[in-house]
């Protein structure tokens, strides 16, 4: 049985479907959202289609833009040599955070997961070789996340770099195992960038 007018209970239906938002939630955005002013509702529905029919992957570095090119591929003050291996685009902005790091990126949007049935194919692993076979790329960090499916990835993409005999290192264990980039302080994403390995 449903309380809600037809409107409203598909309003929260969209809401619930969010991350991190639970029925609860939803049902107070939903009510939120009723008592705006009419040309708000409709500032944020257009910032919604507009910020999904505009943005890509950067033809570089698959990194969310825009534009063709990402503004850190645009910027020739960044050390083109080195490229910084990502899961997500948000990570990027984690990793930026620390201002440690003035080399390119690499966003993989996701790891292998035999589990989920994401192979090698499904992540943007040809991409990132592209580049190195075409660049003038001397050392690739992988800052993969340290779990279980981040680690095999990152050993993955190890082994296809070792013939081309470029330096490859991944970023120190000073996270916990099953962590994500994104959630973790300047001080300890800095010292995993310092402390990085060669595999
Ligand atoms: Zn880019």
């Amino acid at each position: 049985m449903n309380y809600y007018a037809l409107p409203i209970a598909n309003l929260i239906e969209q809401f619930s479907k969010l991350p991190g938002i639970g029925r609860k939630t939803a049902q107070r955005l939903a009510f939120y959202i009723l008592e705006m002013e009419p040309l708000e509702v409709e500032k944020l529905a257009a910032s919604i289609t507009d910020a999904k029919e505009k943005v890509h992957y950067c033809s570089q570095c698959c990194n969310l833009t825009d534009d063709d090119l990402c503004h850190i591929c645009k910027d020739d003050r960044r050390d083109q040599s080195i490229i910084c291996v990502v899961e997500g685009a948000r990570d990027i902005i984690a990793m930026e955070r620390t201002k440690e790091f003035n080399g390119l990126y690499h966003v993989l949007h996701g790891v292998i997961s035999p589990m989920k049935n994401i192979g090698p194919d499904e992540i943007r692993i040809k991409e990132l070789l592209n580049r190195v076979y075409n660049g003038q790329v001397e050392e690739v960090i992988l800052a993969i996340n340290p779990t279980v499916e981040g680690e095999a990835t990152a050993l993955y993409i190890a082994k296809l770099l070792k013939p081309l005999e470029i330096k490859t290192t991944r970023i120190a264990h000073g996270i916990p195992v099953g962590g994500d980039l994104e959630y973790f302080d300047e001080v300890t994403l800095s010292k995993a960038m310092e402390n990085r390995r060669e595999l």
